[in-house]
């Protein structure tokens, strides 16, 4: 598989929360940005695969957009140990947002990736689909299988204990959903020439949120921004949501997809994270790390700037 590896500007955590304390105060009236020793996100409210997202911290961009629409491609099956090995971390922890392993699942669906590979093999992943009824439902993969499908937007590290980025954020006054207005005031302090990657977890803790869940492939081919609008299927879900998310300052010519974060729950919904719909009442507490190289994994070789919002 062709796989690119580039380099991030790896700013220090402490200068990262001084920026997002400053830069983030148009969008949220309540802000709390520091670098805080993580607590074990194994545990509630977190349920993550791995404790920390310390040790070689990378986002991985596999496959893309161009695999879905505008008709799906059915090769394009990857591996998260396959993938964890090409980006030189066999053991490592995953967190991030990716298209479900529709030949373990039986359809298309919603991947909320969260798996540690290797020898402490561990499989917290989930998946949203829509049901042949016509309905929702979100529940665990099958504990072994570690596929998914046509893309995947990944925060990898060896998922140690250790300084992360603790953002507590109430209020939302501004236009931008959480990750762009995070990706906006990176952008604007760091500059086009030093891309800057982050991911991790943010929890909604209070309010709700429209979020996307993708139905079973379509056989008319997507050919718009307009027809995957049509085709995806919107709705509103309470929280706790626990959104597993990465984001790039901007694109240095890589091909990314700029942010992309899935959430699942304890109460059975989940999905693709477009927007909180009650900017009075939300709250968001996330826990991030810098990532210092970029892995674009079979980056497709014609592309086009449809569906990756
Ligand atoms: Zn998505």
């Amino acid at each position: 598989m062709d796989v690119k590896m580039h380099s991030y500007h790896v700013p220090d955590l402490h200068e990262v929360a001084d920026v997002l304390q400053k830069g983030l105060a148009n969008d949220f009236a309540e802000i709390s940005a520091a670098v805080v020793s993580c607590p074990d996100l194994t545990k509630e409210p977190f349920h993550l695969a791995a404790e920390g997202l310390g040790g070689s911290p990378r986002i991985c961009d596999v496959g893309g957009v161009p695999y879905l629409v505008p008709l799906y491609n059915p090769a394009k099956k990857y591996n998260f140990q396959e993938i964890a090995n090409l980006a030189g971390v066999p053991d490592g922890f995953f967190v991030g947002a990716a298209a479900g392993p529709f030949h373990v699942v039986g359809s298309n669906s919603e991947l909320m990736p969260n798996i540690r590979c290797g020898t402490s093999r561990r499989n917290e992943t989930h998946y949203a689909k829509i049901t042949e009824s016509g309905g929702h439902l979100m529940e665990k993969v099958p504990q072994d299988s570690s596929d998914f499908g046509l893309m995947s937007n990944l925060f990898l590290s060896e998922g140690q204990p250790g300084s992360v980025l603790h953002l507590s954020l109430k209020r939302r006054i501004g236009k931008d959903n959480l990750t762009a207005a995070i990706r906006k005031v990176l952008l604007e302090a760091f500059g086009p020439e030093k891309p800057v990657g982050l991911g991790g977890v943010f929890l909604i803790k209070k309010g709700k949120a429209k979020l996307h869940i993708m139905p079973d492939f379509s056989t008319v081919p997507l050919k718009s921004d307009d027809d995957v609008d049509q085709w995806l299927r919107y709705f509103e879900f309470p929280a706790p949501l626990i959104c597993l998310s990465v984001m790039s300052s901007c694109d240095p010519g890589w091909d990314l997809r700029i942010d992309h974060t899935h959430c699942f729950s304890t109460h059975g919904v989940g999905g693709h994270y477009h927007y909180d719909t009650t900017p009075e009442e939300v709250e968001y507490e996330c826990f991030f790390n810098v990532a210092e190289k970029l892995v674009r994994i079979d980056q497709p070789k014609e592309t086009h700037n449809i569906g990756r919002d």
